[in-house]
């Protein structure tokens, strides 16, 4: 209702005061009329629904460290080590919070006191970041990277360690209930330790580790940066709707830091004590053993040499040395269904409407080349592109709409494109081999989530049949989608089919049970959405 006053009709707060005086002659003072500017302002839904979100994921946390490292398994090719320590301490931290929040006589020994920040060391591109991100996604929280070279005590440089903070509020959507339970990962950490070759002009690598302490630990950051003019807008335009000059602070308590490294010299110093150790006792350190090897010794002295303040290795209480991988372990990264790199590689080709496919030797190939390039997986992002470039340059101008990856093509993807280009019959060559490797590829599929899912299909109640594992490997293929995306839908829609059995048996007084069989009939028979088996069940009923 328009506020405005007009002669042959009353305003509203006209109108109020017409009501409460009416109300107040009939019932006393009991009750009042209160305008809708003086009603609690209703926030907006959607942060709502975010706080909720992110309440639940603290309060109800019940992940347990053998599930996560379970998860991390179908990812995560070795690193065995790394994964547990990961799925351990990351697990107990939520556990902690989520203890503390509904146990609140414990607060006093709270997360705040010993945090389970990780220290993980490893050459470039052997999954310390992706085990990360995987755990974030898995758990629900938000999750940011940052770099210990752009750092500086002060700000400035390239950015205040306290603006990782505030980074991490942006990456929750300003959502600071979420924000305060988020994973801040930093790495190139090894290169603010004092024994690191300069990273630049005025920096002091101590004072970086100083000022890395209390946020580590706990403390309150301001989100408004004196030096940004957003937030000063920000600010000036809350005083004006609130009348009220608000802080707006995060605290670091429940964040968990995880940071990381490659820490090159390391080894040496781990080596030398070692050696200086077992002098005396006869043993004879082998010239052979790998850099890895010596990490995996590591103590809190050794860090402290390499030029770390002891303060700082005391806030990292868990280490994990990750493995370098091997040729073989690279094959298995592009092997595996869920493996970024190909599902990548079959978008960016979907997005023209092509479809792609590998062979196993082609693949093998792929990881021996990659293998070469000393960079771990991310070798095998960039010879992917090399071998793939022309074609993806060339073919979506074509009607070309299949592309099978054989070996002949890895060693030659010129030629091959040219053969596909001329020969009209190169195409359908290419289609049929598109479809065995597909069908290859599902056989793997299958026996993956046979091998890894089972446990997850029985927690849910729900038979692991051929049909089913079939089924879900189709979807995946079909919708280039994460497997446990793909169960996660075939559930639902398993649930759907009950629901209607359900609904069914309450009209009509009949108990209406699927079989295994049935359900597994529906699946198969209607495209796979939770409307579509709906109305499927509906007609059947
Ligand atoms: P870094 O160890 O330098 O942090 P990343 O974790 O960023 O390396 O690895 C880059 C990419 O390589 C990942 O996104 C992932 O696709 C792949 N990758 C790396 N290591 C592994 C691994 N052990 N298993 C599966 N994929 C991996």
């Amino acid at each position: 209702m328009s506020e405005e006053k007009s002669s042959d009709f009353p305003s509203q707060k006209e109108i109020e005061k017409d009501i409460s005086n009416y109300l107040t002659k009939k019932y006393g003072e009991r009750i009042k009329i209160i305008g809708i500017h003086a009603q609690p302002e209703v926030a907006d839904s959607s942060l709502i629904d975010k706080k909720n979100a992110a309440v639940s994921i603290t309060h109800n946390f019940s992940i347990k460290p053998e599930e996560l490292n379970a998860y991390l398994n179908e990812y995560v090719i070795r690193q065995d080590d790394a994964k547990a320590v990961l799925s351990t301490k990351i697990c107990t931290h939520f556990n902690r919070i989520r203890h503390a929040l509904t146990h609140p006589e414990h607060k006093e020994h709270g997360v705040g006191q010993i945090k389970n920040n990780v220290l993980l060391m490893g050459p470039t591109g052997v999954g310390k970041t992706y085990l990360v991100k995987l755990i974030a996604k898995k758990i629900g929280v938000p999750f940011i990277k940052g770099d210990a070279t752009k750092f500086s005590e002060t700000g400035y440089v390239g950015g205040d360690v306290e603006d990782l903070i505030r980074d991490l509020v942006r990456e929750a959507d300003d959502d600071l209930e979420s924000a305060q339970y988020g994973i801040i990962y930093i790495d190139e950490i090894d290169k603010i330790s004092s024994s690191a070759n300069r990273i630049g002009p005025d920096i002091s690598r101590g004072g970086v580790q100083r000022a890395l302490l209390k946020p580590m630990e706990e403390t309150e950051v301001d989100l408004k940066v004196p030096h940004d003019p957003i937030s000063q807008m920000e600010a000036i335009e809350r005083y004006r709707a609130t009348g009220k000059r608000q802080r707006k602070v995060i605290n670091t308590q429940n964040i968990l830091f995880i940071m990381s490294g490659a820490f090159t010299g390391l080894a040496d110093i781990i080596k030398k004590r070692v050696q200086k150790q077992s002098i005396g006792f006869g043993s004879i350190i082998s010239n052979q053993k790998t850099s890895s090897h010596f990490l995996k010794q590591v103590k809190a002295e050794d860090l402290i040499q390499y030029g770390f303040e002891s303060e700082f290795v005391g806030r990292l209480p868990v280490v994990s040395c990750l493995d370098e991988l091997t040729a073989d372990d690279l094959n298995e990264i592009l092997l595996n269904f869920n493996c970024p790199v190909i599902v990548g590689k079959k978008l960016d080709f979907r997005a023209y409407g092509i479809h792609i496919q590998f062979a196993e030797e082609a693949i093998r190939q792929i990881a021996d080349q990659s293998y070469t390039e000393q960079t771990g997986a991310r070798g095998l992002v960039s010879v992917m592109e090399k071998i793939l470039l022309p074609f993806e340059k060339k073919l979506p101008s074509t009607d070309i709409k299949f592309l099978a990856v054989s070996e002949e093509l890895v060693h030659h993807p010129v030629r091959e494109l040219e053969r596909l280009l001329k020969e009209p019959d190169r195409a359908t060559f290419h289609e049929e081999q598109f479809y065995l490797y597909e069908q290859k590829e599902k056989e793997r599929l299958i026996n993956f989530m046979r091998h890894a899912k089972s446990v997850y299909l029985e927690q849910h109640d729900i038979a692991v049949t051929e049909t089913r594992l079939n089924l879900v490997a189709e979807q995946c293929q079909i919708k280039i989608m994460d497997t446990e995306v793909a169960l996660d839908l075939f559930r639902e829609l398993i649930e759907q089919i009950k629901q209607c059995a359900n609904t069914i048996s309450n009209k009509s007084g009949l108990k209406v049970i699927f079989s295994d069989e049935a359900i597994d009939w529906v699946l198969s028979r209607k495209s796979l959405t939770p409307e579509a088996i709906k109305g499927l069940c509906g007609d059947l009923l």
